[in-house]
């Protein structure tokens, strides 16, 4: 059973982290708002306060033993570029995270990310799509 890690539970994370828990797999959620972690406890498998910036903490979270790590701070490029880096470091094969635009994509490529995701600009275009392919136009 592979085991997620989502860091940054905003509105984008948060979703993603409960997602996948009601889907049955495990969830370590981290956010540094003490708050939102408590909002969340209940809904994934741990939930854990911390400055994922700060690679100690990261490592003591056992964050390398996870399948998949998806970083989805958002407004802080800098910081979602740091944990994008130390998670990779750490050897987590499979790490998605979050751009607002495509130079913050291009760094977090370069860094390591597998996977970048905008979340609403790829939304936009699935609407979009379903918006066209589905019979919504037919009526
Ligand atoms: P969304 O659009 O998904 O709501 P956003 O782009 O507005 O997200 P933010 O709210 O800026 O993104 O960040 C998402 C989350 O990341 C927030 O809950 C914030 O507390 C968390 N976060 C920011 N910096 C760190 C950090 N260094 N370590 C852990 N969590 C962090």
């Amino acid at each position: 059973m592979k085991q997620f890690g989502v860091i940054g539970l905003g509105r984008f994370g948060f979703s993603v982290a409960t997602s996948l828990y009601e889907m049955g797999y495990d969830v370590l959620a981290v956010d540094i708002d003490e708050q939102i972690v408590q909002d969340i406890s209940d809904r994934v498998t741990h939930a854990v306060q911390a400055d994922a910036t700060d690679e100690n903490i990261i490592r003591s979270l056992g964050i390398r033993n996870l399948d998949v790590v998806i970083v989805t701070i958002g407004s802080n490029i800098q910081a979602s570029i740091m944990v994008t880096m130390i998670v990779k470091e750490l050897g987590v094969k499979f790490v998605v995270a979050k751009a607002q635009s495509d130079l913050h994509a291009k760094v977090l490529y370069k860094v390591g990310a597998d996977r970048v995701v905008f979340p609403e600009r790829d939304m936009g275009i699935r609407v979009a799509r379903n918006l066209v392919s589905s019979k919504v136009l037919d009526y």
